[in-house]
């Protein structure tokens, strides 16, 4: 026993210390393969980001050809608004965006950022354009302030501190006997759930993006975590195009549109307040988290 035991929790520890050493792109998607490498068009230009709409059109795609995951997805996000994409686990809401980051090519249809299709500008530019908030931020083995100015190089301190303020974690941050320099990660301070979510937020708020993808962003929280940091997700959101994917529906009640996906279609569309109306598969989904949602109240 102890001969195989003590190896697997090295493993496991190797694990992590590599996994820590990623950029974050992996964590973000839960994707433990890398997918095909996707190259560039030649020649292929920047993209030119106006104001960040997107739009899907028509979009198919499969993994492994006897098995597909979108079939004909129709969406439409104009400059600056939400749009929330909800459905059971497994109905494809992941797969969206990792198309949007082009970790994947579409397999029909398309999908542009201000009116371009993705697969004609570089890479690089459409990485840029997105920042997400994943469901589990991964913090590094060093200072809070590099935690967080590592969403973009060359950050200065005042830019990380205002980032940090946004995402509603500045207040903890100083309380700390060394504020931004404290040592946080698995050698150092660990921070709940809740606070890495909100490092997770500065993170990406120091980046800019025109557009904000947040996949299920809050789901490895509490319910009442949850509802603390909402209202950094949504100073996070003011003036960007936001595409939320969530799995419990308090986190995506006000987004300007609401998609439900099932089985990789899109079943219904609408505000929270016009499908409740619908009495359809978002209205029965709403009843039946409202037993969560009355304990957290309670
Ligand atoms: P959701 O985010 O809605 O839970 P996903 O988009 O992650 O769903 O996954 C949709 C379907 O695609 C699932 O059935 C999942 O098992 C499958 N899938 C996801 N990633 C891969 C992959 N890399 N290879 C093959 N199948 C995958
Ligand atoms: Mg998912």
């Amino acid at each position: 026993m102890v001969q195989i035991t003590m190896p697997l929790n090295f493993l496991g520890t190797v694990y992590r210390e590599i996994r820590q050493g990623l950029v974050d792109m992996e964590a973000m998607f839960d994707l433990l393969h890398q997918p095909a490498e996707i190259l560039d068009a030649p020649n292929a230009p920047e993209l030119q980001v106006a104001g960040g709409a997107v739009v899907l059109k028509e979009v198919e795609f499969h993994y492994d050809p006897a098995r597909p995951i979108l079939k004909g997805v129709d969406i439409v996000v104009p400059a600056g608004r939400s749009l929330a994409i909800v459905g059971p686990s497994g109905s494809g809401k992941s797969t969206i965006g990792r198309l949007l980051f082009r970790f994947y090519e579409v397999t029909g249809g398309s999908l542009q950022i201000d009116g371009q299709d993705i697969r004609d500008v570089t890479q690089n530019s459409l990485h840029a354009a997105i920042g997400v908030v994943p469901q589990d931020t991964v913090l590094f083995n060093d200072t809070i302030r590099y935690n967080i100015g590592y969403g973009r190089d060359g950050a200065s301190y005042e830019e990380i501190v205002k980032a940090a303020q946004k995402a509603r974690i500045h207040d903890f941050i100083i309380g700390l006997p060394d504020g931004y320099e404290t040592q946080v990660g698995e050698r150092g301070l660990k921070l709940s759930g809740g606070e890495k979510q909100r490092v997770g937020i500065a993170r990406t708020l120091l980046k800019d993006p025109p557009i904000l993808l947040l996949d299920e962003a809050t789901s490895a929280l509490d319910t009442q975590t949850e509802r603390d940091i909402l209202d950094a997700l949504k100073a996070a959101g003011e003036g960007r195009t936001v595409i939320t994917i969530a799995h419990r529906l308090s986190t995506v009640a006000d987004a300007d549109e609401i998609v439900v996906l099932e089985q990789g279609q899109v079943v219904e569309r609408g505000t929270h307040e016009g499908l409740l109306n619908a009495h359809g598969k978002y209205a029965a989904m709403w009843a039946a988290q409202a037993e969560d949602r009355d304990e957290a109240a309670a």
